[in-house]
């Protein structure tokens, strides 16, 4: 044990894993005690190469010390102070310092704690803004087929991944769902948007037309990251936009991973051109340093639902800890670095070299297929015949043991660095995965 050292825990039995295989994991723990950087460290000080910004939420990197003595600081001037109907100043500080940075007209913040509570607090809001509207027979709610929106009834349900759905997804009655938009035949290997698939936006008629006008919103990730990298085709996203504004329905954008820089500008809706009327957000909020969730709203929507009630509390909704004073804080500190350090600028400076140095993977064994965009990217492998998942898994092992922390779903191998990644750690991440994939093959 060197002085950098941190003692692994004697009894792994008692903490539940979330999202783990927990028997595999307790016979062969892999742990991450310390961070700086790009880096992990294991409790015995090896270091491992962030390659998934944690769980795409450390986007300027791990332990930044604005962050750490900004939560220090406030810890010790208020530790917690409810809002509910009361407030403390750096919440307001922080929501204003989100809708600086949100696309002109989202200027009202609503906090809650996790991207999961950001996905249900947008669906509750969409319903409750058309019925203070007069359109409360507008009751159900649109996702897509492999969106991810959290764990919550809400996100879960409009969420389209099958083992999520599978035991809880029938509890919410008026969902429906649009087709993704993963077309390998036309779109395998693109760089960037893919060309194909903008017609696929185009089944929300079809939905209309056997539901009339009870949809409420239709609410899909901007690039959907958790299903395994689903970048929008050229034009789905305009086209999506177009037929809400035509027929009353809401558009909510999912930006819990495409938020605070992740595709080379503040939200992925900027990049990508295409305004929503509702925007989640969390993870690179606070850097994940504490959680923290927001969902931004058009003034409209906010005035509606304030205006629907002559007195008392407009919206039945909130979370002991919405707006948290030492999240506030860390949002505050986290959007300093984000723009002083011009991360998003950073994303778009380096973000051609990222893309051929993804592309390099083609010609590793069993890939079939790679997406990117911004600091994003995701290798497809061909499944081990009878065993999906296996070769991801056993590739994001090695990964492991070899120095470099990827994240895998499905088979498919997802990278989502720190924004701060230097060339020098892309050749890093892709050399100790392409080693990775041609032992494994
Ligand atoms: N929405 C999207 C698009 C996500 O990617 C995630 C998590 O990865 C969530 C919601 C859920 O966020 P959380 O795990 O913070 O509840």
């Amino acid at each position: 044990m060197n002085e950098l050292s941190i003692p692994r825990p004697n009894n792994l039995d008692a903490f539940w894993m979330p999202y783990s295989d927990n028997k595999y994991f307790k016979d062969t723990p892999r742990l991450l005690a310390r961070a700086e950087g790009m880096l992990y460290f294991t409790p015995e000080g090896r270091e491992i190469l962030d390659g998934t910004a944690g769980l795409w939420c450390c986007n300027a990197g791990h332990g930044r010390r604005e962050i750490t003595e900004a939560i220090q600081k406030q810890a010790a001037i208020l530790d917690f102070a409810p809002t509910f109907q009361l407030g403390h100043p750096i919440a307001f500080e922080a929501a204003a310092r989100v809708a600086e940075l949100t696309p002109e007209g989202l200027d009202r913040v609503f906090f809650t704690n996790s991207g999961s509570e950001s996905a249900d607090t947008a669906l509750k809001i969409a319903l409750a803004y058309q019925r203070a509207r007069g359109q409360a027979q507008r009751v159900r709610l649109v996702g897509r087929e492999r969106g991810y929106h959290g764990v919550g009834f809400g996100g879960m349900s409009v969420g389209g991944i099958g083992p999520n759905r599978k035991q809880f997804g029938a509890m919410l009655p008026y969902v429906d769902h649009l087709p993704h938009t993963h077309l390998p035949e036309q779109n395998a290997f693109s760089k960037g948007l893919p060309a194909h698939g903008a017609h696929l936006a185009d089944e929300l008629e079809r939905l209309v037309t056997l539901h009339g006008d009870t949809i409420a919103a239709v609410m899909v990730e901007p690039l959907a990251g958790s299903t395994g990298v689903l970048v929008p085709p050229v034009g789905y996203l305009k086209r999506l936009r177009e037929l809400c504004d035509k027929h009353g329905i809401l558009l909510i954008f999912d930006e819990v991973i495409t938020g605070f820089g992740r595709i080379g500008t503040h939200f992925g809706s900027e990049r990508l051109g295409v305004t929503p009327d509702i925007m989640t957000m969390a993870k690179g909020l606070t850097n994940a340093a504490v959680p923290m969730g927001a969902v931004a709203v058009k003034n409209d929507i906010y005035e509606t639902i304030i205006g629907g009630t002559a007195a008392g509390i407009e919206f039945f909704h909130g979370y002991t800890y919405s707006g948290h004073p030492l999240a506030a804080a860390a949002a505050l500190a986290a959007i300093d670095i984000h723009v002083r350090d011009d991360l998003p600028g950073r994303v778009r400076a380096i973000e051609d070299y990222w893309q051929e140095a993804a592309h390099s993977m083609r010609s590793a064994p069993n890939v079939i297929d790679i997406r990117n965009h911004g600091l994003i990217a995701g290798i497809e492998l061909a499944p081990l015949p009878g065993k999906p998942t296996e070769r991801a898994n056993r590739v994001f092992r090695r990964c492991f043991d070899d120095g470099l922390l990827v994240r895998v779903t499905g088979d498919i191998v997802a990278l989502s660095p720190p924004l701060i990644i230097e060339k020098s750690h892309v050749d890093r991440i892709f050399t100790t995965l392409a080693d990775a994939i041609h032992k494994e093959a």
